[in-house]
């Protein structure tokens, strides 16, 4: 940069090199994807999307748009995630409103809607009857609830402001707002379901506080599964027994190092059909089991 950025009458900066400032600045400290990142945040300064900003780049950057797109790469480079600087994250294919009260929807948690889809009935006489747990944005029960028009979609967590972000989610997307209910793990919820999905936080306590500890501000309610991250499933596969209908299905998101470990609490609560399944980079990523 130097000695060409350093002549005040330069002209402004174009599209291309204020990604790639941003993306140096970004990779610097937080390498996972530094030019995706920049090229977002570029494109909410601009109030444009990243696909007309990548089809532009050669075209000049406005200063105050510029001044913009600095302080947004500096919170990035100091650890705040994309999702929360612009309030919007995909999952699925679709626009999931976030911020710092609930967990930024994973990719890789797009697996745990698609296996428990495949896990379903075909569409019948009867609404199928669907509940997702700590439902944090709603990210997995909607989209479920999108796949299958059919359903009756209820959804908790614990979190009244993971609840209202839930909520809105709920209503930009499905045009309703199902009920969504307090509760811990599922103490506070009826059933009966025909299936029941959950993304409990899983990350061993020590991991969250230093993953906390080095610039994320998701909310540690959303992270902490206690000292061995296994805390909440064996409540949770105990309570789902309780609340699944016969044939019912328990499908979770889990560490990829949790796999054996859930699947005994799964068999310990009388699951039958225990199953993981991997997600796309290989990892163990979901448990499902029957009810009987
Ligand atoms: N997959 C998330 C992470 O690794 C954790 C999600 C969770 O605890 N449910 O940060």
């Amino acid at each position: 940069m130097g000695a060409r950025h350093g002549a005040q009458k330069r002209a402004a900066l174009t599209l291309r090199e204020a990604l790639a400032e941003g993306q140096g600045r970004i990779g610097a400290s937080r390498p996972g994807s530094p030019f995706l990142d920049a090229s977002l945040l570029l494109a909410w300064a601009l109030g444009s999307t990243r696909d007309r900003l990548l089809a532009s780049l050669p075209e000049p950057v406005p200063a105050s748009v510029l001044a913009r797109y600095r302080a947004l790469v500096e919170r990035r480079a100091s650890g705040e995630a994309v999702a929360y600087i612009t309030g919007r994250k995909e999952f699925l294919g679709r626009d999931f409103i976030v911020d710092r009260r609930v967990l930024v929807p994973r990719p890789d948690t797009e697996i745990l809607v698609e296996t428990a889809l495949a896990g379903l009935p075909a569409p019948g006489a009867v609404p199928i009857r669907i509940h997702d747990a700590y439902c944090g944005s709603g990210c997995v029960g909607i989209s479920l609830a999108l796949a299958r028009p059919d359903a009756d979609l209820s959804l908790s967590d614990l979190d009244p402001g993971a609840r209202d972000v839930c909520a809105a989610n709920c209503l930009a997307l499905l045009g309703r707002v199902p009920p969504i209910l307090a509760s811990d793990a599922l103490s506070g919820v009826d059933g009966p379901f025909d299936l029941i999905t959950a993304n409990p936080p899983y990350v061993r306590s020590d991991l969250t506080l230093s993953i906390l500890g080095k610039g994320s501000v998701e909310p540690r309610l959303a992270l902490d599964g206690g000292p061995d991250g296994l805390a909440q499933y064996g409540a949770l596969a105990g309570q789902a027994m309780l609340r699944l209908a016969p044939g019912g299905v328990l499908a979770v998101e889990i560490g990829d190092e949790q796999a054996a470990d859930v699947a005994r609490l799964f068999d310990a609560a009388g699951f039958a059909q225990v199953r993981t399944t991997r997600d796309l980079a290989g990892h163990d990523r979901v448990v499902t089991g029957r009810r009987p």
